[in-house]
């Protein structure tokens, strides 16, 4: 029996863009905890500054709130941090894994295209939330297919498959995360998109700053061409992003 808990572990109020969130999920079973993406972590609302640069705190408007990181969000739910035995980690932002070092023991889940980028000195990456040196256990390509996307299945001892999904574009290695809950399809998507409107609108404003922060932007536009089809073909897949402030709610 497994537990899906939605949590939201970042705010953002960009000057420029708005509110932002971080939907991270949390998998629970007797045995173990399965966190997907980390959002902003304990430490990082302890000392802003030193983890993540004056400059990038004032460009991107993060908010600190030590209850919403996911550690203490797991702690108010009565879990215990400690059994969290994996992270699955769509990329490498800090938006997505400055929770990491508050999880020591855990193994990292990642492509291998993604940590390649992290490892070669891109400037999008921060050094901290790795400095821990974790176990990370990177995922090359795949033959394997998922509704006629690759898949990589992850090789995390758990109650159903769950695979990484390439969607790659945001950065080099990024991916989404799929698995089988209550006979449907959940399929997380990271930040393929940031607000799920863009699946229906080309024009979205939010396009410009998704164009702003890709690495590859050509590959952005046909992974979110594909997420398109998909959603239009397949509504029974449970689709959603990590940003997006109107969906969250929405979801249980
Ligand atoms: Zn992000």
């Amino acid at each position: 029996m497994i537990r899906i808990h939605h949590l939201n572990c970042v705010d953002i109020q960009s000057p420029q863009f708005g509110k932002a969130i971080g939907h991270c999920l949390l998998l629970e079973t007797t045995e173990k905890l399965v966190l997907i993406d980390t959002g902003v972590g304990w430490l990082d609302t302890q000392a802003p500054a030193q983890r993540i640069g004056q400059q990038m705190l004032d460009l991107v408007g993060f908010q600190f709130n030590e209850q919403q990181t996911a550690i203490k969000q797991i702690e108010a739910l009565g879990l215990n941090p400690a059994k969290i035995t994996d992270c699955v980690i769509s990329h490498l932002d800090n938006d997505h894994i400055g929770g990491l070092a508050d999880f020591p023991a855990a193994k990292i889940h990642v492509s291998f295209e993604e940590y390649e980028s992290f490892k070669s000195g891109n400037p999008r990456y921060l050094s901290i939330p790795l400095a821990h040196e974790p176990s990370i256990i990177t995922y090359p390509k795949s033959s394997e297919t998922w509704f006629g996307f690759e898949a990589r299945r992850l090789t995390i001892d758990f109650e159903m498959p769950m695979f990484l999904i390439p969607l790659f574009g945001h950065t080099l290695g990024h991916c989404g995360v799929a698995f089988q809950y209550q006979n449907h399809w959940v399929f997380y998507v990271g930040d393929a998109y940031y607000l799920k409107a863009e699946l229906l609108d080309d024009n979205h404003p939010v396009n410009e700053l998704a164009k702003l922060r890709a690495d590859d932007d050509i590959v952005r536009l046909e992974t979110l061409n594909k997420l398109r089809k998909l959603a239009k073909e397949n509504p029974t897949i449970e689709m959603f992003g990590y940003h997006d402030p109107v969906e969250f709610p929405t979801l249980e």
